[in-house]
């Protein structure tokens, strides 16, 4: 871990009931962290938002899985960067590979999210990463490379940006990056920022690794000097998450 605020963040996906998610947010509230230490981060499903931030204790941030590239306005089943602000949350996720995936979000439309949160003031996890056949090619870090270029231009404020590099063949399959490959592409993704931005964006911005992390390689990966947090899938709907999150204190 470098000398970066450890950031740590649920993906709680499209899952989890009234009842399943009353009780998750029982066994989360046995966390112990300071959160001027460390972010603590739930994406809950947007509708189980209101009744998750109530339930939580203080200390962990709610955050929106994605967010509307338009404004509040005629714009059908879109959540707006205003209704998140209007809610309280400092934090949206977006590029997710599962949107990348499903639902068409390219690079383009991932900057021009980028665009209106920052110029909504709102923290943003930015995910990225490379597909199995890529890796096989060599090609990480042109992917990565590709994928940060995109919204570099839309960034005004560092600060409020989070990288989290998750590797689609990692992604909910058991297949967890190796050590080594997840230092070398965290290592590669701070020079593109120190190239492309500059060397104190580069040294400031928190990196977080996702793809099957779990109870048992958390420990393994938070050692790595540039990994500085989690974006966790399947593990943070269990109690596995509290060890996750202790591993990055
Ligand atoms: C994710 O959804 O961002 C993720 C990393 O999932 P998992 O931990 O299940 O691989």
């Amino acid at each position: 871990m470098g000398p970066r605020k450890p950031w740590v963040g649920g993906n709680w996906k499209c899952n989890g009931t009234k009842a399943s998610i009353e009780a998750l947010c029982e066994t989360l509230n046995k966390a112990e962290f300071n959160p001027e230490q460390i972010d603590v981060v739930i994406a809950p499903v947007s509708l189980h938002i209101h009744m998750v931030k109530e339930k939580l204790k203080a200390g962990f941030k709610v955050c929106t899985q994605n967010v509307s590239k338009t404004g509040m306005g005629a714009y059908t089943g879109e959540i707006a960067v205003d209704h998140i602000k209007d809610f309280g949350l400092e934090w949206t996720l977006i590029g997710h590979s599962e949107r990348r995936q499903y639902y068409g979000e390219t690079d383009e439309v991932v900057a021009d999210k980028v665009d209106i949160c920052q110029k909504a003031g709102l923290c943003t996890a930015v995910c990225i990463g490379e597909m199995l056949d890529e890796r096989k090619a060599g090609k990480t870090t042109d992917v990565v490379k590709k994928q940060i270029e995109a919204f570099i231009p839309k960034v005004t404020d560092w600060s409020k940006i989070m990288i989290a590099y998750e590797p689609v063949w990692a992604i909910g399959t058991g297949v967890v990056a190796t050590p080594e490959q997840a230092q070398e592409t965290h290592a590669a993704i701070r020079k593109i920022l120190k190239e492309k931005v500059s060397a104190e964006v580069a040294e400031s911005t928190r990196i977080a690794y996702g793809g099957s992390v779990s109870d048992s390689n958390c420990n393994t990966l938070i050692g790595l000097e540039d990994v500085d947090g989690f974006l966790v899938g399947g593990a943070s709907l269990k109690p596995a998450f509290l060890d996750i999150i202790k591993s990055a204190l």
